[in-house]
């Protein structure tokens, strides 16, 4: 038989050829349809008897069947109600087949389900047509139904999430709210939020934090959820809350990004910590007070020992009383500064500030560090700057001092470490943090080559006893409370402190205070 050369559109030859039934009587017919689309590519499966013909559907069904109208037995009419009664066949598309002459009730094909009907002799190019068309109308159908059941199994995990989501809202112990991430303006809040903050649903909706007046320093929470869509989630930042009623509470806030309808938002959820930490201060400070005096009789006990009054120790006995004494500095240091941080949070500190030059200033912290720099071979490079601060000198050198410090016992021997000081613009200076708008400031940058932070660590090393390693403390003296009490004292004097870094290559610390004749 001849190659039928048929032009059929391209998307609908995208499929793998079809299976198709053909049920006929006529073998003649049979033949042909069969040859004819088995050259085409389609898989044919032919039977001369409706009985036969609803088995083989029934058993594999078929992308599609050609059906004789008019056969011995059961009809053509007959084999299409059984396969549209049937869930398995029902969407299987059925064409017609009628011989010229033949009476075929086009009413009656379509309405017992038939989509097409052609009619015999057979046009060769128009059966192909017809079935390529239907084919593709099925396999579209079959895409579109399975789309719908996609999205409506979509919809209604959706709506289970939305209703589960709405549950915790509400029900949550947790303070929790949602801003919208554009201007960080207050959309839903729930029952523990507004109880926490003694304001009722009215009071928030459409209000910043800032607007609510939710803290001295609400850049601190709307800054983070400006920048969520860039830094992604947060977790525990911590955030000094202000009550209705003026009531100050220490929570801790953690961001997620979400998406409301298309509008981006953050979901912040709280955690009040308020009575944790004061328990945890009291503790604190009362085991330190505690620890302070017989600490220090300690400490003399081991000066004595040491000085020989009390008569000469073996090499051995020199070991071990070396060893306790540099562990009971540590302690004492430990005390000191728990001590301080805690006075400096309970406002009991108060930094007595004068003019005080910051190059004096400078050169008085590197001095006081040579030594430290000379053992541990590390250099120090003092660029300073002869402006005048406002500032309480002592406590300034304290920061300085810490800084130092840190830069000189993360160095390795030869690294270098450079402690400068410029005028700055202050919008000039890249800092994650809001900074002062004002112009007249100096900016001191303690840079070293040394170990650098890792970047999650950034942040958070400035929080009571963070370590970027928790060996810190052990191989290097420290308490992980130096950097805390430095914050401490630069937000005394209206200033800001910040670390940039990077791992293995080195760090630097930035302190933004503001000049004298900026007061
Ligand atoms: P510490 O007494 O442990 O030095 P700090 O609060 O001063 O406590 O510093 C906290 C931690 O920050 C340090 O233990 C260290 O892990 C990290 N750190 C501080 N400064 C530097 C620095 N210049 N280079 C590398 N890591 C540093």
């Amino acid at each position: 038989m001849a190659k039928v050369d048929i032009a059929m559109p391209k998307d609908s030859l995208n499929f793998p050829k079809a299976d198709i039934l053909v049920i006929d009587d006529t073998p003649e017919n049979l033949n042909l349809l069969s040859a004819m689309l088995t050259e085409q590519g389609y898989k044919v499966r032919s039977v001369t008897k409706g009985s036969t013909g609803l088995r083989g559907a029934n058993a594999v069904p078929p992308d599609l069947i050609l059906l004789d109208v008019n056969m011995p037995e059961m009809n053509g009419y007959e084999v299409c109600q059984h396969l549209k009664a049937s869930d398995r066949t029902r969407e299987i598309p059925v064409i017609f087949i009628s011989a010229l002459g033949d009476v075929l009730d086009k009413v009656k094909a379509f309405t017992v389900g038939g989509v097409d009907y052609i009619t015999k002799p057979f046009q060769l190019e128009e059966v192909l047509a017809r079935i390529e068309n239907h084919l593709t109308i099925w396999k579209l159908q079959r895409q579109l139904q399975a789309q719908n059941e996609r999205l409506q199994q979509e919809i209604s995990e959706r709506a289970k999430a939305e209703e589960k989501f709405a549950k915790v809202f509400r029900s949550s112990p947790n303070p929790i709210a949602i801003a919208t991430v554009s201007e960080a303006r207050f959309i839903d809040v729930n029952p523990s939020f507004l109880k926490m903050s003694g304001y009722c649903l009215e009071e928030v909706i459409g209000d910043t934090a800032r607007e609510l007046n939710l803290g001295k320093n609400t850049v601190a929470i709307a800054q983070p959820i400006q920048l969520l869509p860039e830094t992604g989630s947060l977790y525990n930042l911590e955030f000094e809350f202000s009550t209705k009623s003026g009531e100050l509470k220490t929570i801790l806030v953690s961001l997620e990004l979400i998406d409301l309808g298309g509008v981006p938002c953050a979901l912040l959820i709280a955690n009040d910590i308020t009575e944790r930490k004061r328990l945890e201060n009291e503790f604190i400070s009362l085991v330190s007070h505690e620890l302070r005096t017989p600490l220090t009789s300690t400490m003399g006990a081991l000066d004595l020992l040491s000085s020989g009054q009390l008569g000469t120790l073996n090499e051995q006995g020199q070991k071990v009383l070396s060893i306790a004494t540099t562990n009971t500095e540590r302690l004492i240091r430990l005390v000191n500064d728990i001590l301080d941080l805690e006075r400096m949070k309970s406002g009991k500190i108060f930094t007595r500030k004068a003019k005080c030059n910051a190059a004096d200033l400078l050169i008085t912290a590197t001095e006081a560090m040579q030594a430290m720099a000379d053992k541990l071979q590390v250099r120090l490079i003092i660029n300073p700057v002869a402006v005048e601060l406002w500032a309480d000198p002592d406590r300034l050198l304290q920061t300085l001092t810490n800084l130092l410090s840190n830069a000189i016992k993360f160095s390795e021997p030869g690294d270098t470490v450079w402690i400068s000081a410029t005028l700055s613009e202050s919008r000039g200076v890249e800092s994650k943090e809001n900074q002062p708008s004002s112009s007249n400031f100096l900016l001191i940058t303690i840079q070293d080559e040394g170990r650098g932070i890792p970047e999650d660590k950034l942040q958070i090393i400035f929080e009571r006893f963070q370590q970027v390693d928790a060996s810190d403390s052990r191989n290097k003296g420290g308490t992980g409370l130096g950097l805390a009490i430095c914050r401490d004292i630069i937000q005394q004097h209206d200033g800001k402190i910040w670390v940039q870094s990077i791992l293995g290559k080195g760090s630097t610390f930035y302190l933004l205070l503001p000049l004298a004749d900026s007061q």
